[in-house]
């Protein structure tokens, strides 16, 4: 029998790993209304999160079983979320607690368009203007990706899914970390699961980074089909990048031509 202290150490240890300490627990409102925070782990290892009630009995489980019990944890969290609906994705994503990310953030940025797209483009993370408004591409990086759409003749909104690889914006616009990327990949898996496009888009280093697991360059990447589990995937250049570096914008265009006729080929019949 292992005994309750024994249990509450484990549990802090497997939320530490998943960087998801220290735990903050509501208590009964205040006669001012107010919702105090009371924290239950000592251990300061980065800015208080709430651990997420979706997840609590998970990591209950294996707090008081599994040898691999992070692995677990990490594990039975994607599983969860692999078997959600649209719904589900969108308010476990609102509520996402399990990186850092989450406490720097203003709101979560799910995606935008249509759910039953043909085409998705995934992007690095939210920027400051994404995180003010929660949907993704609305700055002037996003004013190039709308013009980009419309050369081939999309719209955000009609058969495109927009997405990003973290749904959290990033401090500082740094890069997300690879922990980070990792914590929010089920999110995008199931995204992907659900909208079943017939051609994701990579914009930029880190999509195709994430998406396509490799270190390669977008210069060596662009031109040619990738997979991501089965799903044809073309990379280009950020449109980030291509505000910075015009030099760029002419291979771009390549690119988007490129998935234009590639898509072409994937609706017509065999
Ligand atoms: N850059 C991205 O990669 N995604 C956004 O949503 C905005 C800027």
């Amino acid at each position: 029998m292992i005994s309750n202290d024994r249990k509450r150490v484990r549990r802090g240890k497997i939320l530490k790993e998943l960087g998801l300490t220290p735990v903050w627990r509501a208590r009964e409102h205040t006669e001012d209304g107010r919702v105090p925070a009371v924290l239950e782990s000592t251990e300061v290892t980065a800015a208080p999160v709430v651990a997420h009630p979706e997840f609590e009995e998970q990591i209950e489980q294996v707090c008081v079983g599994s040898a691999d019990a992070t692995e677990d944890v990490t594990e039975k969290r994607r599983a969860t979320i692999l078997r959600m609906d649209w719904d589900q994705l969108k308010e476990s994503v609102e509520g996402c607690v399990a990186c850092r990310l989450c406490n720097s953030r203003t709101r979560t940025v799910f995606g935008v368009g249509d759910p039953d797209a043909d085409w998705l483009y995934v992007g690095e993370g939210p920027g400051a203007q994404e995180d003010a408004l929660g949907e993704p591409f609305v700055g002037q990086a996003g004013k190039l990706l709308d013009n980009m759409l419309m050369a081939i003749g999309l719209k955000r909104g009609h058969d495109v899914f927009i997405a990003n690889i973290v749904k959290c914006r990033p401090p500082g616009n740094r890069e997300p970390s690879d922990d980070e990327a990792q914590s929010c990949e089920p999110y995008l898996a199931r995204q992907i699961e659900l909208i079943k496009p017939r051609l994701i888009v990579a914009l930029g280093k880190t999509a195709a980074r994430n998406l396509l697991n490799t270190d390669a360059s977008i210069g060596s990447l662009r031109g040619r089909l990738h997979q991501h589990e089965g799903i044809p995937v073309i990379v280009t250049y950020h449109p980030a990048y291509l505000l910075r570096t015009l030099v760029a914008k002419a291979k771009a265009w390549e690119d988007l031509c490129f998935a234009q006729s590639t898509m072409q080929a994937l609706k017509a019949p065999e």
